[in-house]
């Protein structure tokens, strides 16, 4: 677990995605942080070995605990966040997954909504109530019924916006401050958005969690997650974490700090972009609908404009034709990989039934409200003009199929 030090400093969040979390010790000068592949870190004598243990003296003891490149990581999402403490995990999944079940024990209820990420959608459908923990799954923008569950009194109000793949956009403020009306904590699922696009903590969360493989990351080259936040309960997560053991890879850990001091340079872009391509999808006439918070179509626009900076690299729209057209639409994309990914520096599409609802049935696709005839374009940092030529070309059909993923 990493806590803050200081006060965060005033600079802009793109000076923060460069400089947090550097100060750490350097090798023979390296500009560099180093990639502490090491276990274990070795002590001359007993007596500062304890105190490292008891927490008296900063350092390392076994890197399931922590870890020097882990805790940059850490300290620069922490920063970005402005929250008080970040742990991190192995992947998005475990920060959801060590999050609730730290959380949550049995008797305890939980209150979210029906468009969390798939996975999510499953911890809460199939392994909570095996434990004896009561889920109520809202409709995802019916503000009123999920208040109204809220006040039926709960332990934890769990809340994703923008939601993958269909980007509906929640209230948080609103939501979180439902939540504090019964004492429950508020947590938020940051990953569609980002910290340059979106604060949850300034909007009242208690937790904020991310997987760092999606945006932070960037390059699409490594997997991890973080919960940040409050002190007492990022302390009680990490504790749970360091037991059973989901700890990010140091490895993983340089690649996400790598990528995360591009992060407001490729947000800023991808945010630019998907806005034009939305637009141009929009009045496309092969499209029958585009789902996008920045577009006035949108039915939660006046909340994504209240508490969004930007909107976000992620769209997804439907295509006249039904699934059959999605299948012959998407290999006729030049500039994209087809596949269960987002967030990376190059556009990525695919179909809800392949990626983020891979686990789910059909059946509870269609009864989440999601198109079979979807496609989530997820907007990397190409040229914009040759993005919307290539959905141009692919739209209309003309263009040779490709031969294998990124055939441009
Ligand atoms: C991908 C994703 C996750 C899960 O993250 P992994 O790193 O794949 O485990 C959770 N929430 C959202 C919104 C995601 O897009």
């Amino acid at each position: 677990m990493h806590e803050r030090k200081t006060k965060n400093k005033q600079s802009g969040l793109g000076t923060r995605a460069v400089w947090a979390g550097e100060k750490g010790e350097r090798w023979r000068r390296a500009t560099q942080l180093p990639v502490a592949l090491s276990v274990s870190f070795g002590y001359e004598n007993v007596d500062e070995w304890l105190e490292v243990a008891r927490g008296k003296r900063p350092g390392h003891i076994y890197s399931r605990n922590t870890n020097p490149t882990v805790a940059a990581f850490e300290e620069k999402i922490r920063d970005l966040e402005s929250a008080d403490a970040a742990t991190s995990f192995s992947s998005g999944m475990a920060a959801i997954s060590n999050t609730l079940f730290t959380l949550l024990s049995p008797g305890d209820r939980v209150v979210s909504i029906k468009d969390t990420y798939g996975g999510t959608n499953k911890i809460f459908v199939e392994f909570l109530p095996r434990f004896g923990i009561d889920v109520a799954l809202c409709n995802t923008t019916d503000h009123r019924s999920i208040e109204a569950e809220i006040g039926k009194g709960c332990k934890v109000v769990y809340l994703e916006s923008p939601t993958n793949p269909t980007v509906k956009v929640v209230d948080l403020a609103r939501l979180i401050a439902a939540a504090h009306r019964q004492k429950a904590v508020a947590v938020v699922d940051n990953t569609f958005a980002t910290p340059i696009n979106q604060q949850p903590i300034s909007l009242g969360a208690d937790l904020v969690i991310h997987s760092a493989t999606k945006f932070l990351g960037g390059h699409a080259d490594a997997l991890g997650g973080v919960a940040c936040g409050r002190k007492d309960l990022v302390a009680k997560i990490y504790h749970f974490r360091e037991i059973n053991g989901a700890c990010l890879d140091p490895m993983a850990a340089y690649l996400l700090l790598r990528g995360m001091k591009t992060l407001h340079l490729r947000i800023a872009q991808q945010n630019h972009s998907a806005m034009k391509i939305a637009q141009f999808l929009e009045l496309h006439p092969s499209v029958e609908r585009v789902f996008y918070p920045g577009l006035k179509s949108h039915e939660a626009h006046a909340i994504a404009r209240k508490q969004m900076s930007g909107f976000g690299g992620v769209l997804s729209f439907s295509l006249k034709g039904g699934f059959g057209a999605v299948k012959s639409f998407l290999p006729r994309l030049c500039c994209a990989h087809l596949a269960a990914n987002l967030g990376a520096v190059e556009t990525v599409a695919g179909p809800p039934a392949t990626t983020s609802h891979v686990e789910s049935t059909k059946g509870e696709r269609a009864r989440a409200g999601i198109p079979e005839a979807l496609i989530r374009y997820s907007v990397g940092i190409e040229d914009t003009e040759d993005l919307l030529e290539d959905l141009r070309q692919a739209l209309e059909g003309k263009a040779r199929l490709r031969t294998g993923s990124g055939t441009w």
